[in-house]
């Protein structure tokens, strides 16, 4: 099949991963993968870009599948499971509003900025290399610290049930791909009623 440019997402999220590790406010272009599948679902795109606009996907897609990194198992069921999914959505966003906080307290000056970045939530990793004390306040790079973590802690959490499971285990528990889902869920709903 002729590939098409969307094919080739997976090396902007290499691209993104490598240049968050030499400068850290690379880590801000990751709003995007934030942003832009809201806006697709929300404008009625349904999962168009899960299917299509994922480099992540894409990455473990190749990962898994051309380069044979993963075991090809079925997912456990409890990963597929409801409670888990939309637990771990809900967890995912706890983390995100908490990394705004510390985004906030450095604005304020009631905290320093911590140029580690945090893997799983829980291990600092020194990365103060990437910063390169910018012009810029603070805050900016503090949050792309944050951002940095949760988007590195993510791909990990990926490759892991991409070796264990199949190259696209991640997707079925993705904070990303669950909110998409329920916003398409909530449209078809409200698409029902108004029918
Ligand atoms: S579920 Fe997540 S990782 Fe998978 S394609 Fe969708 S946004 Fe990308």
């Amino acid at each position: 099949m002729k590939k098409r440019w969307y094919d080739y997402l997976w090396i902007f999220t290499l691209l993104y991963l490598g240049l968050g590790f030499f400068n850290i406010l690379f880590a801000w272009v990751g709003l995007l993968c934030f942003l832009i599948p809201l806006a697709i679902s929300l404008a009625g795109g349904g999962k168009a870009y899960c299917n299509r606009y994922c480099g992540r996907g894409q990455l473990l897609t190749l990962l898994g599948g051309r380069f044979g990194l993963s075991r090809g198992k079925n997912p456990p069921a409890f990963l597929r499971s409801r409670w888990f999914r939309y637990s771990f959505t809900a967890f995912f966003f706890v983390m995100f509003f908490q990394m705004l906080w510390t985004t906030w307290l450095v604005f304020s000056g009631v905290q320093e900025l911590g140029q580690f970045v945090k893997l799983l939530w829980t291990f600092r990793l020194p990365w103060h290399w990437a910063h390169h004390g910018t012009m810029l306040p603070r805050w900016i790079s503090q949050f792309a610290f944050g951002f940095y973590s949760l988007m590195l802690t993510s791909t990990l959490l990926g490759i892991i049930t991409m070796v264990l499971y199949k190259p696209r285990s991640w997707c079925v528990y993705c904070p990303m791909g669950t909110t998409t889902q329920l916003i398409c869920k909530s449209k078809a709903k409200s698409g029902d009623l108004n029918a």
